[in-house]
């Protein structure tokens, strides 16, 4: 038997932003013997579960659950709703953000892409200028990301909904809510959206391997003029298999279970308690941060994320170091520096099924890794922090 490190004893603080920290009752609820995904009871619950995903992105029409990844679902928006060649608008201010633009160009999408600093979000001036100036309307569908993972910045859907009706452009509006559902206040019907994308691993507190798609009518209409080639992807054959509580194939039954669950927790809470939870954790964590005088890799506190925030590390100290010693010396994972920011930053996840405790150890993980890996900085981020958790 292989001897187990002291330090590997009690709970694994999984502190990178997502997947997270799963509840017990939705680990149960995974471990539940299957039932037959062509029978009533599951008819029922998946008829139960799609009334709920609505409510939670509220949203009216139709949502899509896919056996897959975040990718998956980025791909399903893309491929059912245009045609090869199409031109897309996408705002490149993150890692993930500049993934969708290459899962876009890779299906043969013509991608107008705007490059960002990664430390603020998609500014809406820009979406409305580029609109403007698309007289003959070759653009066919605008990209941003609600919540950029890797930087920890949160964009405005609302604003850039605003700009692209100031420009009287009728681009297809896609936004990708893969960070920032169920930890920020999010709107599809009000913003006009035409494409929510999401995905399981993150504020809905389960594992990966679901993801979803969320349309509206003009969604729907743009599907039927589609010229790409799709079969799994098809929202057709998906949309009225669910009409009677099924898919087309053979479901993820035991992540299904674990929806079933974690939207009973979310709604049992209250989305508006869930969004003040996730807001008081991000704040109380910035405070730590600035007390250690470090820098956040999100540069305009209006787009500060619920659900992760970036910490920069001065010159010439390594964020991947640090984050070593945290998971050997305290049992803690944060969050990787992805892309160009890769060894600049290190990630704090703040979001799930977390609450004040959590935040402390958290935060005490980080104060001590940040001493013993010689990283300048000044103690007392951890007490800035439990003065705000504790008022
Ligand atoms: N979009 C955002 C904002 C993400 O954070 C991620 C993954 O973390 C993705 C998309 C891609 O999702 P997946 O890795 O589940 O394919």
């Amino acid at each position: 038997m292989p001897k187990l490190e002291s330090e590997r004893r009690g709970h694994h603080f999984l502190q990178i932003p997502g997947p997270a920290n799963m509840p017990d009752r939705v680990l149960r609820a995974m471990a539940r013997p299957l039932i037959d995904h062509r029978g009533p009871d599951f008819a029922e619950m998946t008829r139960s579960i799609l009334e709920r995903l609505q409510r939670v992105f509220k949203a009216s029409g139709p949502v899509l659950i896919y056996p897959a990844s975040g990718h998956g679902a980025w791909e399903a928006a893309l491929v059912n709703t245009l045609s090869p060649g199409d031109k897309v608008l996408a705002f490149e201010n993150g890692h993930f953000a500049a993934k969708w633009c290459d899962v876009a160009r890779r299906l043969g999408l013509n991608v107008e892409q705007v490059s960002g600093d990664w430390r603020h979000g998609v500014d809406p001036g820009d979406v409305e200028e580029k609109l403007t100036e698309d007289r003959e309307h070759t653009i066919k569908a605008v990209l941003m990301v609600h919540t950029e993972t890797s930087t920890g910045v949160t964009c405005a859907p609302a604003e850039v909904r605003r700009a692209i009706d100031r420009a009287g452009h009728p681009a297809l509006f896609m936004v990708d809510t893969v960070s920032s559902l169920a930890t920020t206040d999010y709107r599809h019907d009000d913003w006009r959206v035409d494409v929510t994308i999401s995905a399981s691993q993150k504020g809905l507190m389960l594992s990966p391997g679901l993801s979803f798609n969320v349309v509206s009518d003009k969604a729907l209409e743009a599907a039927r003029q589609s010229q790409f080639p799709k079969a799994f992807w098809d929202w057709q054959p998906i949309l009225s298999f669910n009409e009677r509580g099924f898919f087309p194939y053979t479901p993820a039954t035991s992540l299904l279970f674990g929806l079933n669950e974690a939207l009973d927790m979310l709604l049992e809470e209250g989305l508006a308690q869930v969004f003040d939870r996730h807001a008081r954790l991000a704040e109380a964590t910035r405070r730590a941060i600035s007390a250690w005088g470090l820098d956040i890799q999100c540069a305009n506190p209006e787009e500060y994320a619920n659900s992760i925030t970036g910490v920069r590390l001065p010159e010439g100290h390594d964020a991947d170091s640090l984050r070593q010693i945290v998971l050997e010396k305290f049992c803690m994972s944060l969050g990787k520096g992805l892309g160009k920011v890769e060894g600049r930053i290190f990630r704090i996840g703040h979001l799930g099924d977390f609450n004040k405790l959590m935040l402390a150890a958290t935060l005490s993980g980080v104060e001590m890794g940040l001493e013993l890996a010689g990283v300048p900085f000044e103690k007392g981020g951890v007490q800035e922090a439990l003065k705000f958790l504790g008022s």
